[in-house]
């Protein structure tokens, strides 16, 4: 069962029903039934059915899961409706996996906190939470996993890379949820050095860092959740820290949008009625869903990590690149919602065919990362590595 029929949501459900021995039978459910019963007809497989819910509803949707009974619930709804839907989930013993962390509605913060707050509640009702399966965080925990597998004996240096070289011809708009996104990008900038958390002003630190196929872009440096999992669970990393790229031009809009008070989260009156800026700015904005067509580019995110094997230094580039064109032709969509939703797909693949088990709530990287990258490279994102080169990064 997939909640959430936006940008994300569309690529999980063209995904998950391009594997029909696995995904059997298909419920897409969303605030907005329409947008579910669009993207099935796009689809256009009899397995995929549709259902109209608020997540934010735990009776509703606790009635809804047992009356469908799914083996697992795919979280590609917002970050609010994280606890919602993972208390329905435990009423009704259900896996549970989703792509970004629990966001109180009134304070942009994220942390892992409220949903690791779940592990003895899920491991009591015999059941699992996957956490944070999409990109970034997502593939960026498993290709992480996969280098201390395969190339490490200790990871110290950490570098999550992600840029979007790509163009949709829109003066201004956002890849994923606009709310979301901007309540990231406007945040205090965090990374972690020698067992501490330093925080930086928002988008204070920023360099330019080459990236494979596409060249140097100056990319910023952001906090991002992936980075508080992936300390405590290599816990020899010294250093973690997390780049995105934005244009000039996005980065000016930001600023006006933020100067008269656009981005702010905080309700005010208006014609005698409360709103909540953001929300109207998320209202005027393109919806990720819609930038697919015409969108030139590509993307380009991986791990730069540098430790040692054997008492030798050693450095390993892992990456994906995925083209928006292509992404468009195969689904529909653009590469920041592709990029998504394939691994969300293969990640409730992973669970449903028992590659990943247990019980409880874990972050990605906590499972065996091979069976996962075999997928990526199945299923539309494959990805490339260089050992002991020197880190684009670090130049
Ligand atoms: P969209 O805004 O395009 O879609 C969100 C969907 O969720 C919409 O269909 C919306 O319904 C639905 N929704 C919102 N509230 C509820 C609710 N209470 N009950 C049921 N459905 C609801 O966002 P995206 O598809 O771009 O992003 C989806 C998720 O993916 C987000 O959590 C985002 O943070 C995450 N993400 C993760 C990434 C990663 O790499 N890990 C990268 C990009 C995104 P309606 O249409 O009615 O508004």
């Amino acid at each position: 069962m997939i909640i959430g029929a936006g940008g994300v949501g569309a690529v999980v459900a063209h995904k998950c029903a391009s594997v029909p021995e696995v995904f059997e039978d298909i419920l897409l459910a969303s605030r907005t039934k329409e947008k579910c019963d669009k993207i099935a007809a796009a689809i256009g497989k009899p397995n995929l059915h549709t259902a109209q819910i608020d997540a934010d509803d735990v009776p509703a949707l606790t009635a809804l899961i047992s009356e469908y009974k799914p083996e697992i619930v795919i979280n590609v709804a917002l970050p609010y409706q994280d606890l919602h839907i993972m208390d329905a989930c435990l009423a009704t013993r259900t896996n549970y996996l989703d792509t970004a962390n629990y966001e109180p509605r009134d304070k942009a913060k994220f942390e892992y906190s409220w949903q690791w707050a779940y592990q003895d509640r899920f491991k009591e009702a015999g059941i699992m939470a996957v956490l944070g399966c999409g990109f970034d965080p997502g593939v960026s925990g498993v290709y992480t996993a996969y280098a201390a597998k395969h190339h490490f004996d200790e990871m110290h240096y950490l570098d999550i890379v992600d840029c979007n070289a790509g163009d949709h011809g829109k003066a201004f708009a956002t890849n994923f949820n606009p709310e979301i996104n901007i309540r990231e990008i406007t945040q205090h900038g965090r990374y972690y050095e020698n067992g501490k958390w330093v925080e930086t002003e928002p988008m204070e630190i920023h360099k330019p860092i080459s990236y494979p196929n596409i060249g140097e872009r100056e990319s910023y440096l952001l906090y991002h959740e992936e980075l508080e999992s992936l300390t405590k669970n290599f816990p020899t990393i010294r250093r973690a820290r997390f780049w995105m790229t934005f244009g000039q031009k996005y980065i000016n809009v930001l600023n006006v949008l933020q100067e008269v008070g656009m981005t702010s989260i905080k309700p005010i009156m208006y014609e005698g009625k409360e709103i909540v800026p953001l929300q109207f700015l998320k209202a005027v904005l393109p919806e990720p869903s819609t930038l697919g067509e015409n969108y030139k580019g590509e993307t380009s995110i991986g791990c730069q990590i540098r430790g040692i094997k054997d008492g030798k230094d050693r450095t390993c580039y892992i990456w994906n690149n995925c083209k928006h064109a292509e992404a468009y032709k195969e689904v529909g969509a653009q590469a920041v919602s592709y990029t998504t939703g394939v691994p969300a797909m293969i990640g409730a693949k992973m669970v449903m065919t028992g590659k990943w088990g247990g019980k409880g709530v874990f972050n990605v990287e906590e499972f065996d990362p091979d069976p996962f990258m075999d997928d990526l490279n199945r299923y539309g994102l494959p990805w490339n590595e260089q050992i002991d080169e020197a880190l684009p990064v670090e130049q």
